[in-house]
């Protein structure tokens, strides 16, 4: 800019010194052949250096003109590098945070860098990313990057509900917003988060200093907030795929892989803290022949319900798995014989209670279990030992007359 204004000033000095010279040169030449008088010479030299003069004004108005429009065009060009740089800076700070997913995929520990990245990009003191599980997701969580504050109601039915983004920069002047206005607040951007135009959350950026937001912010927002979206449902798909991974399809329990991780670390959990993990392995009686009597869809359909009863009948600590066909295994983390024991045999009550179709044609006249028990550490020491010692209670239970659970001595 300052280069330009010393160049015009240069080139305004050139034409004057141009214009004195050649009419110094014109009028000399006049004189020295005493064309014309000495007073019009001097008259004629007064007007040329008045319309010199007054060329100059013109053109100096002109020029400031144009420097006005130049530094009208250099802030609007400041303004939009500013914006490209914020939109390639959140580009960036996307990237490397779908990155950073791929290859640990940690949604909290994610969302927490997003709200970090989005709270320097800007320059809010305050950003919220909040996600509730519904329909759309199974994932919940609300992350806060800055000062922890209360959702305002009115916010939530804005965008959760209608599904709106909010851009304000004077939030006192919305009486509504009075929650946050009392927080502190001045300027709020917020974005949904959505899938499929269902609104499962938003992502916000809060300010109390007089920061203004503009319409640029809030696309670029809307940006982050679709990415978001898309992060969360990766993890969701993820939390599924692992999920099934670990679950058996007909029963949903959790499948045999599963179970034996579990009573590994369980078992490694105990020896640190000093603590019992007692084991159930149990079998189903006579189900061959419920199969032939019922059909296997019957047969399957009952193993179903007995599924339902194990979980209905533990702890949510408990891990209840399907070792084999009609096969169940109970792991019972930091808890005695003694109280397994009496979970066991009220589980094969609740079988035994309950009424499968047909189960009077069971030799023995009722749909029934057996279940051996075995304890870490009373009856072994290693994983193997103890699945070992349980289905060996097991195979006394069905020796000595199925419907009842034995335990390791
Ligand atoms: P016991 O009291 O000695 O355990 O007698 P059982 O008839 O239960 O024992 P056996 O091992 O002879 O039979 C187990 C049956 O379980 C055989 C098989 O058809 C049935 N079974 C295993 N898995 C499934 C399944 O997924 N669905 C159905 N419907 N039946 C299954
Ligand atoms: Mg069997
Ligand atoms: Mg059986």
């Amino acid at each position: 800019m300052k280069r330009v204004v010393f160049m015009r000033l240069c080139h305004n000095v050139v034409l004057v010194f141009a214009a004195l010279i050649f009419f110094f040169f014109f009028f000399n030449f006049q004189y020295y052949h005493q064309e014309i008088p000495p007073v019009y010479f001097l008259l004629g030299l007064t007007v040329v250096f008045l319309l010199l003069l007054v060329l100059l004004a013109i053109g100096e108005i002109s020029s400031r003109n144009a420097f006005i429009t130049l530094d009208r065009e250099t802030e609007t060009l400041r303004l939009k590098i500013g914006d490209y740089k914020l939109e390639a800076e959140l580009f960036v700070a996307l990237d490397n945070i779908v990155e950073v997913f791929s290859q640990e995929p940690d949604l909290g520990m994610v969302i927490s860098r997003v709200a970090v990245s989005l709270r320097k990009l800007f320059r809010g003191e305050t950003v919220l990313v909040w996600v509730y599980s519904g329909k759309s997701s199974s994932t919940s969580l609300r992350v806060v990057e800055g000062e922890e504050f209360k959702m305002d109601e009115e916010v939530i039915d804005e965008v959760v509900l209608r599904g709106n983004s909010v851009l304000i920069n004077n939030l006192a002047s919305f009486s509504r917003y009075k929650n946050f206005v009392e927080a502190g607040f001045v300027s709020i951007l917020i974005a949904p988060l959505k899938k499929r135009n269902e609104v499962y959350g938003l992502l916000g950026v809060f300010c109390r200093s007089g920061r203004n937001f503009s319409s640029k912010d809030l696309d670029l927002l809307t940006v982050a907030s679709r990415q978001i979206s898309l992060l969360i449902e990766n993890a969701d798909l993820l939390d599924k795929t692992k999920l099934l991974s670990l679950t058996d399809g007909l029963t949903d329990l959790y499948n045999r892989r599963h179970f034996q991780e579990v009573i590994e670390t369980e078992i490694e959990k105990a020896k640190k803290n000093n603590w019992k993990v007692s084991l159930a392995m149990s079998d189903l009686d006579y189900f061959k022949n419920y199969n032939d009597t019922n059909g296997h869809l019957a047969g399957d359909k009952a193993l179903r319900q007995v599924a339902n009863l194990f979980k209905e009948g533990t702890k949510g600590s408990d891990t209840v798995a399907r070792y084999g066909g009609e096969e169940f295994a109970i792991i019972f983390p930091n808890t005695t014989k003694e109280n397994s024991l009496k979970v066991c045999q009220r589980l094969g009550e609740s079988i035994k209670d309950f009424k499968f179709p047909n189960e009077e044609k069971q030799p023995n006249k009722d749909f029934t279990i057996s279940i051996g028990l075995a304890t870490f550490p009373d009856d072994a020491t290693r994983p193997e030992e103890l699945i070992g010692k349980a289905d060996a209670a097991l195979y006394q239970a069905k020796k000595s007359g199925r419907d009842r659970v034995c335990a390791a001595r």
